[in-house]
């Protein structure tokens, strides 16, 4: 029996009350990756279009009286002509929104047409999928049995969408129940076979915060099994206290201890519950994936689960990405982060995501329409557009799609190119979110403000290290034994380590190491605390560095990162969002012990003030590295005059020529050089917005 049987018979098996005996490793089928549909290689400009159907426009009230009319506008062949005229690749269109396909079999018919105009011009369809909502007036009436596949709260009451105050018949359908994946099946055949679309996106992608979770009988009895598969009974004795885990409920809350203010995880039951919830999501994702590809290989998937927010993701959405983009081409982040270089210092971006959907070989969707710098921004780490918006494309947009059309091959088949790695581990990131999370993007917001290249690390499972010169560990509390072990092979193995804080104190069930981790690599690293009734959260307090030389390796500990100024009051759930996204005080530290640490081999050296960002890519066959610059204070400072970059170059090959491209120049600029040892040196006049310099070698 494979995983997916499993949670399919753990549903049927609840139904009946039957106990289940388990078999195999739990969640081992979502480590591995699906491959990818060849054709998203050439890039991706998807727009639309709308992804609402009318019966939904009207459910939800406050319409126009034009609407049926801009319904019909959304998928005629007038809208879709001129989208491919302008240059736009994939159409974008409603398909199914949740009232149940009797009900939008008309609509879903009407997508059928669309789709097959959008064929005739040569573009591509990408048909929106509601994943997570269920209109049960509707739906209840096609399919009295649903009652029994919605989503309860632990009094029974159905969870709900959170969209506003209007918006109740929208229910949440239980990802532990085979029906109701069977349904959405037949939406999926249906998109496949019938509208012969070419990309689903599942929208919705995530489950509701605590204490909104799902407590029917299907998720009770499969979590109990879930428990039961992935511990054999002596390890459930030392996860729990005891064995028998038949009477173990998911997490209960109340009105005292709400689950928002909960700064640290120490329950083992809650932080099963939150990896049960995670592997659902990410189970019923792979078999809607394999479902789609066996009947068409070359469909897309994507999901909306949005990208590295600063919110802890796992604990309060069930969504953790490294079991999730595993099964998906794509993925969609609406987070509100513009590409935008604030007052106070901070630079917001969607970097992190970027680098997220790239570490998994995705495409990121999001919402760059209203903003030349988000545009720059996507080219400069998505390697691509992605989401164009929706008709009418506004001119700076049109004019990036044109740029990028008539320059593709710069953003082909690219890989980053970085020598320095940050951890984002899962279970520190899960379990003490505040301290991890801050740590971590802290971290990131130096490297990404002092142009330094770097990949983030995600450890389900850890990746390769052996290209990286230098691994960051920003607070990475919860580390395996796997983990200590891969991180002192990386540096017996001649790699540098960063090690902040609390790294390695703690083991991946947030359990205090006996002995620190990472004993022996670090010096005086404070010592820290085990279970705390009330955890107080003490800022962390910087200090000098302790570099170390163990073996060839060479090892940097730094006690804290710190923020620069009185930091912002907690938001709920330990959020750290944007307000927090800022240069640290000790960024300067950090980056010599980065710099150390990766024996001067960064890759890249530009001059340039803070809001100016840099990615590095390189195209192995063309033999071609390429800079991409965006200036995130162009409202500000329209243009950065002479910068001055030192790029590596692989050591047994000359530098034939450096070209500047820029979006409103026609062609090419051919830089003048110099080079070095392993080095080339040029100026770039000017970067107004966003500039790629090539560099062919
Ligand atoms: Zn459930």
């Amino acid at each position: 029996m494979n995983r997916r049987e499993f949670m399919g018979s753990m549903a049927a098996a609840a139904a009946v009350g039957e106990i289940i005996k388990m078999p195999l490793p739990v969640g081992s089928a979502t480590r591995v990756q699906l491959p990818r549909a060849a054709w998203l290689e050439n890039g991706l400009i998807d727009a639309g279009g709308s992804h609402e159907p009318y019966i939904f426009v009207v459910r939800r009230g406050g319409e126009s009286l034009r609407a049926r009319r801009e319904y019909e506008w959304n998928q005629s062949e007038e809208l879709i002509r001129t989208l491919h005229e302008q240059g736009i690749e994939v159409f974008h269109t409603h398909l199914y929104k949740g009232f149940g396909m009797a009900a939008e079999q008309p609509e879903m018919e009407d997508t059928r047409r669309a789709a097959a105009i959008a064929h005739r011009y040569g573009m591509k369809v990408d048909t929106y999928i509601q994943w997570n909502c269920m209109m049960y007036e509707t739906f209840f009436a096609e399919e009295p049995r649903a009652r029994d596949w919605i989503q309860r709260d632990v009094n029974g009451i159905p969870i709900l969408l959170t969209y506003g105050f209007q918006q109740s018949y929208r229910y949440r359908p239980c990802f532990t129940h085979q029906e109701y994946l069977d349904y959405l099946k037949r939406i999926v055949r249906y998109a496949v076979e019938e509208v012969r679309t070419d990309f689903i996106h599942f929208d919705n992608f995530d489950l509701n915060p605590e204490p909104d979770s799902c407590h029917c009988p299907a998720c009770v009895e499969g979590f109990r099994g879930f428990l039961r598969a992935k511990y054999p009974p002596d390890k459930r004795r030392e996860r729990f206290g005891f064995e028998n885990v038949d009477y173990v409920n998911p997490p209960q809350w109340n009105r005292q201890n709400r689950p928002e203010k909960m700064a640290i995880i120490f329950d083992p039951a809650i932080q099963e519950w939150i990896d049960f919830r995670c592997q659902v999501m990410a189970d019923a994702l792979r078999q809607m994936a394999e479902f789609a590809r066996s009947l068409n290989p070359h469909v897309a998937i994507e999901i909306n689960p949005h990208g590295i927010t600063g919110g802890n993701r796992a604990w309060e959405n069930a969504i953790n990405h490294a079991r999730l983009l595993t099964s998906t081409d794509v993925i969609w982040t609406e987070e509100e982060n513009p590409c935008i270089y604030l007052e106070d210092g901070r630079l917001v971006s969607k970097i992190r995501s970027y680098k997220l959907a790239r570490a998994y070989h995705n495409i990121l969707l999001a919402y760059i329409t209203d903003n030349p710098a988000a545009m720059g921004e996507g080219l400069a780490f998505n390697q691509t557009l992605g989401f164009a918006g929706t008709a009418p494309i506004p001119p700076a947009m049109l004019q990036h799609v044109a740029f990028y059309r008539k320059n593709r091959d710069l953003y082909l088949g690219t890989e980053d190119m970085a020598t320095v790695g940050v951890l984002r581990s899962h279970a520190s990131l899960t379990y003490h979110h505040a301290r991890t999370q801050l740590s971590a993007v802290l971290t990131e917001q130096a490297l990404i403000q002092s142009r330094i290249p770097f990949h983030l690390i995600f450890d389900e499972p850890l990746p390769d290290l052996s290209k990286l010169r230098a691994l960051v560990l920003p607070e990475s509390e919860c580390l395996s034994d796997e983990h200590l072990g891969r991180i002192r092979s990386f540096v017996e193995a001649g790699g540098g380590l960063v090690v902040i804080g609390q790294a390695g104190l703690y083991d991946e069930w947030r359990r205090l190491r006996a002995e620190p981790g990472l004993e022996r690599l670090v010096e005086g690293q404070s010592p820290a605390p085990d279970y705390e009734e009330d955890v107080a959260e003490a800022a962390a307090q910087a200090g000098p560095s302790r570099q170390k030389q163990v073996g060839r390796g060479r090892v940097v500990y730094i006690p804290a990162v710190e923020f620069d100024g009185p930091l912002p009051e907690p938001e709920p759930y330990f959020n750290i969002s944007n307000r927090f996204w800022k240069r640290p005080r000790n960024w300067k530290q950090i980056i010599d012990a980065v710099r150390w640490a990766a024996d001067d081999e960064l890759l890249l050296q530009i001059d340039g003030p803070d809001f100016l960002v840099a990615n590095l890519v390189e195209q192995t066959a063309r033999k071609r590295r390429l800079i991409h610059l965006v200036n995130y204070d162009a409202r500000n400072t329209p243009t950065i005059s002479s910068v001055r970059v030192t790029c590596a170059v692989p050591q047994d090959r000359e530098v034939n020529d450096v070209r500047l491209y820029e979006v409103d120049r026609d062609s090419p600029q051919v830089l003048p050089f110099t080079t070095g040892p392993g080095t080339v040196s040029f100026t770039v006049p000017e970067v107004k917005t966003y500039a790629v310099v090539a560099i062919g070698c």
